[in-house]
Order: C-alpha cells, then sequence, then structure tokens
C-alpha cells in the first residue's frame, strides 16, 4: 500500500509526526519513506510493507497527511501500474520530459574512440533536430583483449562537445558503481554542458549492488536493459531495485534475447513486449533496434532489418530509441557490424517519424471506439 502525501509536507510539522507515529504502532507493518523533489514540489509517499491486507483504504486515507491512498499488487511496487494508481508515467531531466506518452532518439557511438568522431556524431545530432546522444565510454566486452572503452579519459571532451552542439542527454553505460563518480566529477570540471542518462547494461540487469548504487542517487535517471537470457518478470524486478533505492526516474530497454532460435539476428527480437512493460509499469520503454538485430542487411524493398525492428518497436508505442551511428563504421572499434552512416540520419528519423504517426494513429482510433 502507499501512502501519497499532501505536498510539500514539512517532516517537522505535527501531523506528519502524528501520521509517522500511528504508522509505528501498526502490527508487522513497515514502511519506507520516499521524497521527490520535483521542480514545483516535493512529493512524499510512503510505501506500506508487510502485513498490509488488513488495512482499510478509507481509515488510510483518514489519517493526517494522507492525500490518496493506493493499493499496490506484490510486484514491481514503486514502478507498477497499480489498480486506482493516478501517479505520473512520467520524470523530467534537463528540460526533457521522458515519458510513455513521448519519443526520444538517442543515436550515436556504441563506443568513443576519438574526438573527431564524437564532434562529427554530435553536430550530425544537432543538424538533425536531436537533443539526445548515446556514448559509450566502459564497454563490457566479451573478450578480455578487446577494446575496453576510454573510460574516464574521455569524459571531459565528450562532455564538453555535447554542449557545443546542443546535447542535452547522453546516454552512457557503466559496469561500476565507481563510475557514476567519475561522471559526477568530469560534469563538474566541464561546467555541467550536459547531462547523462546511466545505463545498466544487459550484462549487469540483475547486478544488484550495482543496482542499488545506481538507486540510492537520484541525480542521474537509469536506462536499465533487459537481461538477454532471464525473463520479463526478473528483469522488471531488477528497474525496482533502482525505485527502491530512491530513484524511479527509470527507463527500460528492451534489446533482445540471446538465443540462437534468433539467427541470423544478433539476438532474439523483443518488441513485441513493449506494450507489456507499458501496461505492468510506468516507465518510458525504450528499444535497442542495433543491439537486438546486430546486423544491416536489408529486404528486396532495401529497407535494413534494423529499420524494420525500429518500426515495429515504435508502431508498438515506444518512448525512446538507442541506436548506433559511425562517421566511418568500418573504423568503428566495437559494434561495427551493426553501426549506421551519419548520413543515413535523415532517413532514419524519416522512417520512425512514419512509424511514430502509425502508433498516434492507432491510439487516436482506438479511443475512438471506447
Ligand atoms: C550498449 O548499448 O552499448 C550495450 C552494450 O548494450 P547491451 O547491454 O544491450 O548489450
Ligand atoms: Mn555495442
Amino acid at each position: 500500500m502507499i501512502l501519497i502525501l499532501t505536498p510539500d509536507i514539512d517532516t517537522a510539522d505535527k501531523r506528519y509526526q502524528e501520521l509517522l507515529e500511528h504508522l509505528d504502532n501498526l502490527p508487522g507493518v513497515f514502511y519506507r519513506v520516499h521524497r521527490e523533489v520535483g521542480q514545483e514540489n516535493v512529493l512524499t509517499e510512503l510505501y506500506l510493507i508487510g502485513d498490509t491486507s488488513s488495512l482499510e483504504e478509507a481509515d488510510m486515507a483518514a489519517l493526517p497527511c494522507v492525500e490518496r491512498v493506493v493499493r499496490v499488487s506484490r510486484a514491481y511496487r514503486v514502478l507498477g501500474r497499480h489498480r486506482d494508481d493516478l501517479r505520473p508515467s512520467h520524470f523530467d531531466y534537463q528540460g526533457l520530459r521522458f515519458s510513455q506518452d513521448n519519443l526520444h532518439i538517442f543515436a550515436g557511438l556504441c563506443a568513443v574512440d576519438n574526438p573527431q568522431h564524437v564532434e562529427l556524431t554530435m553536430r550530425a545530432l544537432q543538424e538533425n533536430g536531436l537533443q539526445c546522444a548515446r556514448m559509450g565510454a566502459y564497454k563490457p566486452r566479451t573478450n578480455p583483449y578487446s577494446f575496453q572503452g576510454h573510460g574516464r579519459e574521455c569524459l571531459p571532451y565528450v562532455f564538453e562537445l555535447a554542449g557545443k552542439y546542443g546535447i542535452k542527454v547522453i546516454a552512457m553505460e557503466i559496469t561500476h558503481d565507481t563510475h557514476i563518480e567519475e561522471i559526477r566529477e568530469a560534469l563538474a570540471q566541464t561546467g555541467h554542458p550536459t547531462g547523462v542518462m546511466l545505463q545498466i547494461g544487459t550484462r549487469n540487469t540483475q547486478n544488484f549492488e550495482l543496482l542499488k548504487a545506481a538507486g540510492r542517487q537520484q541525480e542521474f535517471p537509469v536506462l536499465l536493459k533487459r537481461g538477454f537470457g532471464i525473463t520479463l518478470d526478473e528483469s522488471l524486478n531488477a528497474a525496482e531495485y533502482l525505485a527502491s533505492e530512491g530513484n524511479r526516474n527509470v527507463v527500460f530497454g528492451l534489446r533482445g534475447m540471446k538465443t540462437n532460435l534468433g539467427d541470423p539476428h544478433r539476438n532474439f527480437v523483443d518488441f513485441t513486449h513493449v506494450p507489456v512493460v507499458r501496461r505492468l509499469t510506468r516507465m518510458p520503454v525504450c528499444i535497442d533496434p542495433s543491439h537486438s538485430v546486430g546486423t544491416l542487411q536489408r529486404d528486396p524493398d532495401g529497407i535494413s532489418d534494423l529499420a524494420h525492428a525500429t518500426a515495429q518497436g515504435v508502431i508498438a508505442g515506444a518512448n525512446m530509441v538507442l541506436v548506433d551511428f559511425h562517421p566511418e563504421p568500418s573504423k568503428a572499434l566495437v559494434d561495427a557490424a551493426q553501426a549506421l552512416r551519419l548520413e543515413e540520419l535523415p532517413h532514419f528519423l524519416k522512417d520512425v517519424g512514419i512509424a511514430r504517426e502509425a502508433w498516434e494513429k492507432r491510439v487516436a482510433l482506438m479511443r475512438e471506439h471506447s
């Protein structure tokens, strides 16, 4: 059960103290306080855990400071969608809204290789009206002898160039909790020219200590990729780890499942789960066509499997697309086979636009008939 309190509660307020005292005396019931500092006000929610089945909603709603009561199912308490749950399915970061109702494109380098390529990419993004990028600095590689990413060394020029070209948010994978501090330091050192969405990759979906570390901070939102070999429920619980630690600004990323049954694609594309995640949770849903399809093979009409997968995710309501682009794909140090050329960006965006428009028409059609 969640008690949503009236906005801007002062924790020293006598009525708030009375409420906590009442909760302290409920047998077998524990609570966690979640405070969210928004642009307009501070929201306080109390998550009641334990033996809550005997609590009457009306009694709880009558307690001091309580504005609303939401009875949650056991799964995904914070991020889940529950009956009569009017909590928002969006968050704001760097002046951009991330929501289940809109779409952002995060195009860019799978792995940062040099400042020239970063600059060419950022410039192309700006020329195409984009405000978000993907830039890999810490790369989890299968082979220990493969390029591991430039790590903290590249952060200052990546952030400065992002600022120069008006890029507001960079999706950047972290593989260790110390990377959060490195990113924070580099942003401070460069004067915060941009923002970062911390990406937790498919190899770390169930790295619970990393999830807790990313969840304990509220400065950066998190893009959590689905685990490639676990159930959707397990991956959604991983997202809930972030929220249960205090960070509910989470985007959930679909990136395909590892199985040979998906051949000839790199992974078995799972974008039919876009509506499932939107139904079960309030998280915006990201699709990563690059890492799921993994090739640029084309159909007889010349449309790539990657473009098809992108369109399939977007027409199903995806809210974010994470996609690999490179100024010279043949020279990319990581995942060269799946990177689109920067010259293909305008075409890619037009194609995404067609799918998004079709999605909006589908929603309008549904509304007409319901
Ligand atoms: C990536 O986006 O660079 C990446 C490694 O993705 P995933 O964790 O989905 O493999
Ligand atoms: Mn990659």
